[in-house]
């Protein structure tokens, strides 16, 4: 059977849609071949290929024959022999898994090069150059990638003869300098490996695919799958690409490329890219020589940029989506040799959205479909305060990747990373980047290369990240033997501060202050088009008038949440919680309750007005009543002190005495600037202070009494609702006032009362009763009727199971999911997240952290439960989310299928949780557990 089993396609016949088992980049040059675009005839080798090698550690039995019949038709194909001493057909050995990792695993171009093919080449193309050029990047491709020698000791044999030759860049270097650097390149490979360079182009190849396979196992590919949660059913394996080569650096006539469908930056309609004339492979992304943007190639090069135009035209209309494409010209013809969808950030994700509905290229469902939701966050990045800066850049390179960070300066990235670690912000600053930097990237808050264009590495995988970078600041020269930059005088070292500004390329010195990302135009009509498909509402967590705009701002469509108790924690207000916690009986407590009521109201009267017409869901209080107070230790220091203070007091009259025993001048001006203070301390009043002690030591007794052994499971929420009704009955009427004032002032507003930690419907019905009461009096003071809904949180267990009685008595549910999570698991997030949480994930005893991403098996379950008997009693319940998880997409997903009305979650992932919420309708059908 296995014998049988195909292991390799033409591009003329793989299935373009398969990109599991042929990888991207193979999945892709097999789609362009088949819709007629110019690719050079190759093959792939499949993922299941590697698999299976990397399992026995061998080509599995066939695989190796099926790649020569392969190669015996390539070379009818092209008319060429592999290894032929009169017409050498030449490969280039290329990698791709089913997801694109930018520059995870090299290419070798030019294989099948050796001294008898070389001749051949040079006689055949009469470019002796040419031949030399090829074959000196094949050698040291081949080292590198396939042999494992280090790039630099290529690298410095290159520099040596630029430097004997005088040469400033490689067009420099003549066909005999050439020679030279590829016979030197033959000795690095001698020395390094103990074996002669393989001349045998097979066994070329043979090492070359084994180098590919195992290039899914290193350690950086590794990294990155696991940094990006990269699983099995998402890419496993490498294919391996065969693909003729054509030749960028055949002269004038022949260039190499990079292009986007659209400027992948800002996501603006027009070409963007960059081009190398005379030049192969990687030139352009490595940043060895500045290319030019493809713009110019319109006077250089016309009928080629007008392919290229074609070109570009016929990628996206066949793809739908922006592609990024990498091309070749060999004497005036132009190939494509890769595509694939262009990796931007979240602005350019959502300008193309909007733009290509607007152009008939997609249509809306495609548009909001291809932006994972959680990108969205990246716009919400922050940016430079232009009108609060003062000062002027001290370098300018090429706006990379957008947004703006500050950090110390790191000039390499395992710096980056130990640094990172200990929680710096750092910015990763390098000549250039290179793959193997990735772990440096995952650290820094933003990236800095002196060199490389808006196509180099670094950009690539900065804008993928969504972290901003800044390319090409070419007048900054960096050494990292010194660790140390240097812009003209200016002396940079490592740990010194910078900004860049990767929206415009600037870099500036020290830090610079930011302005939170805004709305575009582009993102307004997204989300309104997601807010059209969408059926699950979303608002926001929301405790202050302040917090109320930016949750409207964002586009909430309500408050699913608003704490109280945060309302408490103003400085103005927090004396008053506390002497009402302190009060000895409920007459005294009235009387603060009194005093805190207009406070209250008034806060609830500006929050109802930002968001009328929109529901607001207010929260009874909560947490603990001794999260008000201060904490044990603190109190017991300062009353240690205050205790202290006759005897430091007389310390300090006895200082200057004491002093002059050891250093009369110390004494002398001990003295004088002690004297007028000691002279204030002795009127301190000793009434004062005992009356101050007596009232810190009350508090501690306070402290004491409230104190908790397990303040989760304790006295809160609906507990201390009953236990203190007055409390209840104060927000209670604070909210019903509100209302009635705003109905007054004619402001549409829709309160809902929300009673935490409810767990049997009793408790619910006593907080009923009080808020009939309450209504009865506002109703009658104000002489209207009252419009307002009242419901219960489900946080606890019981009230899951007791859902059908608690929906009698309520009109909504709101699931508390940290609570919830917590009651479930029986974990205390806190103790969770420090202790072994993190182990649980790594070694696969929970995926997901439970508080980040609702655990649908357990958690959800109880709540399928809960809205089922909700609703057997209560047809009408309305049902939504008001944890964590309501901002995250996959549990939004949830959420619709368990036919929640609405998600409500932090302000600034209201956009996210907008589109989440319009993938999850549009993915409705799809979704199973
Ligand atoms: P990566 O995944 O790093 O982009 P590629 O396999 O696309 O690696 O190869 C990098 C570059 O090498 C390509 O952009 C192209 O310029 C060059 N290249 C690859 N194969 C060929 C080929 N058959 N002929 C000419 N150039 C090639
Ligand atoms: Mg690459
Ligand atoms: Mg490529």
């Amino acid at each position: 059977m296995s014998e049988k089993k195909n292991y390799v396609y033409a591009f003329t016949v793989g299935n373009g849609k398969n990109k599991q088992l042929l990888g991207g980049k193979g999945a892709n040059l097999c789609e362009m071949t088949q819709i007629g675009l110019r690719v050079p005839p190759g093959f792939v080798i499949t993922t299941e290929a590697c698999l299976a090698y990397l399992d026995q550690q061998d080509f599995p039995a066939g695989m190796m024959e099926q790649v020569q019949a392969h190669l015996t038709e390539l070379e009818k194909i092209t008319a060429k022999g592999f290894g032929s001493a009169e017409n050498p057909l030449l490969v280039s050995v290329r990698s791709g898994s089913a997801i694109s990792m930018p520059g995870m695993m090299d290419t070798i171009l030019n294989l099948g090069l050796n001294s008898t093919t070389l001749r051949a080449l040079i006689h055949q193309t009469g470019n002796e150059r040419f031949g030399y050029d090829s074959y000196r990047r094949f050698i040291q491709l081949f080292g590198k990638v396939a042999l494992g020698v280090p790039d630099e000791k290529f690298d410095h044999q290159l520099d040596e003869v630029k430097k004997i030759r005088g040469a400033m860049s490689d067009l420099d270097l003549t066909s005999a300098d050439l020679e030279q650097v590829a016979s030197r390149f033959l000795a690095v490979i001698q020395e390094h490996t103990g074996r002669a360079f393989p001349e045998d182009p097979h066994e070329q190849l043979n090492i070359a695919i084994r180098a590919v396979f195992n290039s899914w196992m290193g350690k950086r590919a590794v990294d990155y799958r696991r940094e990006f949660k990269i699983t099995k059913d998402v890419a496993n394996g490498t294919a391996v690409n065969i693909c003729t080569m054509v030749f960028g650096n055949m002269g004038n006539d022949s260039a190499t490329g990079v292009a986007f469908t659209r400027n992948p930056a800002t996501g603006e309609n027009e070409f963007f890219g960059e081009y190398l004339v005379n030049a192969q492979g990687e030139d352009v992304v490595a940043g060895i020589r500045t290319p030019k943007p493809v713009a110019e190639m319109k006077n250089e090069m016309p009928e080629i940029f007008a392919q290229l135009v074609e070109l570009r035209q016929r990628l996206e209309t066949h793809y739908q989506e922006v592609q990024d494409f990498e091309f070749t010209i060999e004497k005036g013809i132009l190939y494509c040799l890769q595509t694939r969808n262009g990796k931007m950030n979240a602005q350019s994700m959502v300008r193309t959205s909007v733009e290509m509905v607007q152009e008939g290229l997609i249509n809306r469902e495609r548009a909001l479909l291809r932006i994972r939701p959680e990108d969205l966050e990246q716009l919400l990045f922050p940016r430079l305060d232009r009108r609060a800066m003062q000062v002027k850049p001290i370098a300018q390179g090429l706006p990379a990747s957008p947004g703006a960070a500050s950090g110390q300066i790191v000039f390499d990235a395992d710096r980056a990373e130990s640094q990172g670690k200990l929680g710096k912000k750092i910015i990763l600053l390098r000549e250039e980047t290179k793959p193997e930097d990735i772990h440096g990237f995952f650290a820094a808050q933003g990236i800095l290369t002196s060199r490389g264009g808006k196509t180099s590495h670094a950009a690539v995988v900065a804008r993928g990240m969504g972290k901003p970078c800044v390319t090409g600041a070419m007048a900054i020269r960096v050494d990292v033997q010194l660790r140390k930059a240097f812009i003209g005088e200016q002396i940079l070292s490592e740990g010194d501060l910078i900004t860049i500004d990767g929206g415009s390329g600037e870099v500036y010195l020290g830090t610079a202050p930011l302005v939170e990302g805004e709305f575009t135009a582009e993102l307004t009509t997204l989300l309104s088009w997601a807010d059209e498909i969408a059926t699950l509402q979303v608002m926001a967590n929301a405790d202050t008038p302040k917090d109320a705009h930016r949750a409207r701002n964002y586009g909430a469509m309500g408050i699913g949440l608003c704490r109280t108790e945060r309302m408490f924690n103003a400085t103005d207000r927090l004396p008053l919680m506390v002497a009402m916690i302190m009060a000895e009986n409920s007459v005294e407590r009235q009387k603060y309750l009194d005093q805190l009521l207009p406070i209250q109201r008034q806060d609830f009267i500006e929050v109802f007005t930002v968001m009328a017409p929109y529901p607001v869901t207010v929260r009874l209080l909560d947490p603990p009543i001794h999260e008000f107070l201060p904490s044990e230790n603190v109190l017991r220091d300062e009353i240690d002190n205050l205790r202290n203070l006759p005897a430091t007091i007389k310390g300090l009259d006895q200082l200057t005495d004491t002093l002059r025993v050891i250093d009369p001048q110390l004494a002398e001006s001990a003295h004088n600037s002690l004297g007028t203070f000691l002279a204030g301390l002795h009127h301190l009043c000793d009434h004062t202070v005992n009356q101050i002690l007596q009232e810190k030591q009350n508090i501690l007794r306070k402290v004491r009494e409230t104190q908790e052994i397990n303040p989760m499971l304790g006295h809160r929420g609906v507990r201390l609702g009953i236990t203190y009704p007055e409390i209840y009955q104060m927000q209670i009427r604070a909210v019903l006032e509100a209302t009635a004032e705003c109905v007054k002032s004619g402001v549409a507003v829709n309160p809902e009362i929300m009673v935490p930690q409810v767990c049997t419907a009793q408790e619910l019905d006593r907080v009923r009763k009080i808020v009939d009461q309450v209504r009865a009096e506002v109703e009658s003071a104000y002489g209207f009727k009252l419009q307002f809904k009242f419901g219960t949180m489900i946080e606890v267990v019981r009230a899951c199971m007791r859902a059908n009685r608690l929906a009698e008595i309520a009109q909504f549910f709101s699931f508390g999911t940290n609570d919830l999570s917590q009651a479930t698991f029986s974990f205390s997030r806190e103790d969770a997240e420090n202790k072994f949480l993190p182990f649980y994930n790594e070694n696969g005893i929970l995926r997901d952290n439970p508080f980040e991403v609702l655990d649908v098996n357990g958690v959800g379950r109880l709540m399928k439960i809960a809205i089922d008997g909700g609703r057997s009693t209560n047809p009408e319940l309305k049902v939504g989310i008001c944890g964590e998880q309501g901002g995250h997409p996959a549990s939004i997903r949830f959420c619709q299928y368990v036919g929640l009305n609405y998600v409500s979650c932090s302000a600034p992932r209201v956009p996210v949780a907008r589109l989440a919420a319009a993938h999850a309708k549009l993915k409705e059908a799809e979704f199973g557990l």
